[in-house]
């Protein structure tokens, strides 16, 4: 970063700070008095690492209790922290920092850091350097005032307090996998490289994979046989925003939104590295041939073994099935929409052979480019479900307006032990 550059963001840092510290002024000093009353001491400091390196203590008002971060106003003055920017990380920590990523200790950590924002709202997929790495090569005001924006907007949706991470969630009887991205990418991997025609019903397991948002379970709350489909499948993960609401509710966390859209890339990224390929079927025609170009341009390698659209007739249904078997797929993505795609997996289960079949929903239309998909900064503040009821509001309205409302409102009766769980 050049020298004015570097003065504007000071200068930008500078105003704020101060404006926080005259705005929140009454606040700081009734939390600096708790603090000394309730553990004889104002302020924690933490050893950790800055611009070039260099070491300061970053100060935390003590106590457990709310506005813990305010007394980093003080480091903002300083010099020692910008309020947007990496992570201050401990000298342990630093260790770890790749040196492709070196660059971001050229800048002064933040208070509001673009990992901790995508962690707020479940996303945080990609590994922490990287992201800072991005954000130090385009920093400026702009990038900054939009990450300390959205991570104030963030910090509200998905809520900034780490919560008790249990490995498995219940909504209403389904059982969700409480796991990260890079997880769930293994877990199909170690499975769709099982040889296909080792895999019938009796030699080996066949994984039937499902992703749930509020929508899916309030169709599970009524629709027994769905609910029944997700209770035997191999796996449900938690798609969206939702989910992690839900959970909060519970005063439980989300470890991550492990929705199918997040992680297709990640899935074909890994088929392409370690040789498994995949069966599309669904959407309407044209849209999986779409899907196949776009991500093979993408992941070089990337082996298609199929595609079908999901317009046939019943009398077509045992060709396609013999058609996914013979292709050697390890994985068979379906996108009918929910419930359908699982109930159909799960009325052929015995039949299809792939060891991994998952049902994807709208997932092809995104990577066909049918339809747009949210930008990121409104996956980040955990408001994707608000670009969808834009681009679709006559089916869409009736899915968030009503159903979002629905879904938190069952968690919250649930919770109390009302209804049935
Ligand atoms: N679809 C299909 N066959 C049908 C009905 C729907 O292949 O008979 C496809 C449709 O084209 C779309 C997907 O199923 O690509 C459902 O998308 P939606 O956004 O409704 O999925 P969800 O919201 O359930 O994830």
């Amino acid at each position: 970063m050049n020298g004015s550059a570097d003065r504007i963001l000071r200068i930008f840092d500078l105003v704020l700070a101060l404006l926080g510290l005259v705005v929140l002024a009454p606040f700081w000093l009734v939390r600096a008095l708790l603090a000394l009353m309730g553990t004889g001491r104002v302020f924690d400091r933490t050893l950790v690492l800055g611009r070039d390196r260099r070491s300061f203590l970053r100060l935390n008002f003590a106590g457990p209790w709310l506005g813990r971060n305010l007394a980093a106003l003080f480091n903002i003055l300083r010099g020692d922290l910008a309020i947007a920017g990496p992570r201050p990380l401990t000298a342990a920590e630093a260790v770890a920092v790749p040196p492709a990523a070196e660059i971001r200790f050229g800048v002064r950590p933040g208070l509001f850091s673009p990992y901790q924002l995508q962690q707020r709202t479940g996303i945080a997929y990609d590994s922490e350097s990287e992201l800072d790495r991005r954000f130090v090569e385009q920093q400026s005001v702009g990038t900054s005032l939009g990450l300390i924006v959205r991570s104030l907007i963030a910090g509200w949706v998905g809520g900034g307090k780490a919560l008790p991470i249990l490995p498995q969630l219940d909504f209403f009887g389904v059982p969700i996998v409480n796991t990260t991205m890079t997880e769930a990418v293994d877990w199909i991997a170690v499975r769709a490289t099982q040889a296909p025609n080792l895999c019938s019903t009796e030699k080996q397991e066949k994984a039937l994979l499902a992703f749930v948002n509020p929508d899916c379970l309030n169709i599970a709350y009524t629709h027994d046989r769905y609910r029944s489909v997700l209770q035997q499948a191999a796996r449900v993960l938690p798609d969206g925003i939702g989910i992690k609401v839900g959970c909060r509710i519970r005063g439980l966390g989300l470890a991550a939104n492990v929705n199918g859209t997040d992680l297709f890339p990640r899935l074909c990224e890994r088929a392409a590295r370690d040789g498994f390929s995949l069966f599309l079927l669904g959407a309407r025609p044209g849209i999986a041939e779409q899907v196949a170009k776009n991500m093979q341009a993408r992941y070089p390698g990337l082996r298609i073994a199929g595609l079908q659209h999901g317009y046939f007739e019943p009398d077509e249904e045992d060709a396609i099935m013999a058609r996914i078997n013979t292709s050697g797929a390890g994985v068979l993505l379906v996108a009918f929409g929910v419930p359908r795609q699982e109930l159909w997996l799960a009325d052929h289960q015995a039949i299809l052979r792939p060891p991994v079949c998952m049902g994807v929903g709208g997932l092809f239309d995104f990577y066909s480019g049918r339809i747009p998909r949210a930008p990121l900064w409104l996956r980040e503040i955990g408001l994707e479900w608000t670009w969808r009821l834009i681009q679709e509001p006559g089916r869409m309205w009736r899915r968030y307006l009503l159903g979002n409302p629905l879904f938190l409102y069952r968690v919250w009766k649930q919770d109390r032990g009302k209804v049935k769980s």
